[in-house]
């Protein structure tokens, strides 16, 4: 998978060299390639901002660069790329929230263009140009603003590489994860190694009872509890047909109901839910 990240703080982007993501580019499984933003300016001082059209604090990022930038990038397409081009993933705060779905979708793409915001942002008709040659899809780590989409990049691409065959050494470790389809997107159980008594403290013993069968489901109970509790938002789109009788009496306790298209709770559990976590 070919990465192209356009950025002013190529420094940000180092951390890609190392561990696991450091390793798949060593192997050729990845790579990733930073341009610096400024080599696009033509004037003394290399700008790449002015102050927004319409007045408002802060400056935004001119169009011009990046318009040169990208279409650098696009002139040089890898071996084997899409006929549609890369995808272009703009971090902001007002894209879609990133999730393991889009790293799947994303992982599945040969070749995704990065471009990192500064200041306030980008100036709009970027995304709109390129949104008419390429697919783009503005992406958002959640709820909250960055200084730049760096992070992001750093984010999203730790998310995409970990899934590309032979980044991960043991694959099956990928499936068992909180979000993972192959869970029906529930949060992990809670997991614990040795010692077997920690402060006082003990491992369920069922886990340690060698019962395969009795620990999938232990697994799956406390997975099912964790996500009604801690993400009632995950738990109402688990699919009531993807869940067994057990499954269905663990949510009933809870005051998870299935309906047409997911899961429902009874309003006097989630005043339940409240009670137990406030502060
Ligand atoms: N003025 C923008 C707004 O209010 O939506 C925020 C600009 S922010 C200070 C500068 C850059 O940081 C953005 O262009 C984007 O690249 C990045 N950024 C900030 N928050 C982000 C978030 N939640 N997710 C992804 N990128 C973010």
């Amino acid at each position: 998978m070919r990465l192209d990240v356009v950025t002013i703080f190529g420094e940000y982007l180092q951390p890609l060299q190392l561990s696991l993501i450091g390793k798949a580019q060593a192997e050729g499984l990845l790579d990733v390639r930073v341009h610096d933003l400024r080599e696009h300016t033509h004037d003394r001082h290399r700008t790449v901002d002015a102050p927004p059209y319409g007045g408002g604090a802060g400056l935004l990022m001119k169009p011009e660069p990046w318009g040169e930038a990208l279409d650098a990038i696009l002139a040089d397409p890898p071996e084997g790329a899409d006929p549609r081009g890369p995808v272009l993933v703009v971090p902001s705060p007002v894209g879609e929230v990133f999730s393991q779905r889009a790293a799947v979708e994303l992982a599945a793409e040969p070749w995704l263009v990065f471009a990192c915001g500064r200041y306030e942002g980008i100036d709009a008709r970027v995304v709109e140009h390129y949104g008419t040659r390429i697919r783009v899809r503005e992406v958002s780590l959640g709820d909250y603003v960055l200084n730049g989409g760096e992070v992001a990049v750093l984010a999203i691409t730790e998310a995409v590489a970990r899934l590309l065959p032979g980044v991960i050494g043991n694959a099956a470790s990928l499936t068992e994860e909180s979000h993972a389809p192959e869970h029906d997107g529930l949060l992990e159980h809670p997991a614990y190694t040795k010692p077997a008594s920690w402060r006082g403290l003990d491992v369920p013993a069922v886990l340690a009872g060698g019962n395969h069968g009795a620990v999938d489901r232990w697994r799956r109970d406390q997975a099912l509890r964790r996500t009604a509790t801690r993400r009632p938002d995950v738990l109402a789109r688990l699919d009531p047909a993807r869940c067994d009788r057990r499954d269905l009496a663990v949510l009933a306790e809870l005051g998870w109901t299935p309906g047409e298209h997911g899961f429902q709770v009874e309003p006097a559990a989630v005043a339940d839910w409240a009670d137990t976590n406030e502060p």
